[in-house]
């Protein structure tokens, strides 16, 4: 059974001229619905988080500030980051999802689950709000998981922006690993592969960060030659994705080159590696993807891989990539490849 967690609540965040708008759900839900996948899913019913369940991931200080900010009205937390009277609820209902999926996942009531949650969340630290994020749903859903019954949590981020927020909460700690795939050098400049984290969490972080134009058979590689055989030999108890659509040719805020037909190869890939390492438990968390043509298609794509399904309706592909850009591509994944499998022993 593959579960789907939506609320009509998630459109009353933000503002229409924001990229980050209530316009990517519309489409979205549209497009799952007319296509008839919509009737296919498990709709889990859920509740907005609690203060205390937030605390898993964020200081006190913070929430209360974001709680305080949005009842006065709202405003800007950072350049691109604006909240509303209504961002407060939002948020603890996004989260709130995250938790029901992880909780749902451990329970072993559903086979998967895909959060169709805003404002997204990877980019918010412990005590800021950064990049369109206010509450970190998928560390909350780690901690989720690791409250039923996890003892290890795996999160891969596909989104094209590194998760600097969910790295700073894991840092330091063995029991997340967290592996993110993301443009650089792009926003928010964090993602090296030389950060792989400290104290209690050093190896647990593995960044793979990849030049403007990479396509799907880069990523296809990373997950092959890198993710797949380091998610096993971590051994999660379950696998959570921040799952980011930006990094999708078309999408006007980055410039990697993916299609689709790469975001289903990616969630079948990380299926398997569920199906391997912790009984198929896999967790899906909504985070960018502003194109609204690419994001509804590659969503329907995500759910098609997720049902066993071949892809409907192919996608278009991106213009041809230049030798000396493929070349340099194929440098930053050799490194990161070789530099990680060493340094996790994986040969
Ligand atoms: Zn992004």
């Amino acid at each position: 059974m593959v579960a789907c967690l939506y609320n009509p609540l998630f459109l009353e965040h933000g503002q229409p001229w924001h990229p980050e708008s209530a316009e990517r759900f519309e489409v979205v839900v549209d497009r799952l619905q007319n296509t008839g996948l919509w009737d296919r899913l498990q709709h889990l019913d859920f509740g907005p988080a609690t203060v205390e369940q937030i605390g898993w991931v964020h200081q006190p200080y913070y929430i209360e500030y974001l709680r305080d900010l949005c009842a006065a009205g709202g405003g800007a937390l950072d350049a691109d980051t604006y909240a509303t009277e209504q961002t407060y609820e939002v948020a603890m209902l996004a989260a709130g999802a995250s938790i029901t999926a992880a909780e749902a996942l451990m329970r072993g009531q559903v086979d998967a689950a895909f959060c169709l949650v805003r404002p997204p969340g990877h980019h918010a630290g412990t005590d800021q709000a950064r990049g369109f994020c206010f509450f970190n749903n998928v560390a909350v859903a780690a901690e989720a998981a690791l409250h039923f019954g996890a003892t290890r949590v795996a999160i891969v981020d596909f989104d094209a922006h590194h998760g600097n927020g969910t790295q700073e909460i894991f840092y330091h700690r063995g029991d997340v690993l967290y592996i993110s795939l993301h443009q650089s050098p792009y926003y928010p400049g964090t993602g090296t592969v030389d950060e792989v984290g400290v104290d209690e969490g050093a190896g647990s972080t593995i960044n793979i960060p990849l030049p403007a134009e990479s396509r799907d058979e880069h990523y296809r590689r990373a997950w092959e030659e890198l993710i797949v055989p380091a998610l096993k030999a971590f051994g999660p108890d379950i696998i959570l994705i921040s799952a980011g659509y930006d990094a999708h040719w078309k999408d006007p805020l980055t410039g990697l080159s993916l299609t689709a037909v790469g975001f289903y190869e990616m969630v079948k890939m990380a299926q398997e590696s569920a199906q391997q390492t912790c009984q198929g438990r896999l967790g899906l968390i909504l985070e960018g993807g502003y194109h609204l043509e690419a994001l509804p298609l590659s969503v329907e794509n995500t759910f098609l891989a997720l049902l066993g399904e071949p892809i409907r309706q192919p996608d278009e592909s991106p213009p041809p990539l230049h030798p000396a850009q493929a070349e340099r591509i194929n440098q930053y994944l050799d490194y990161a490849i070789t530099t990680h499998r060493r340094r996790l022993k994986l040969e």
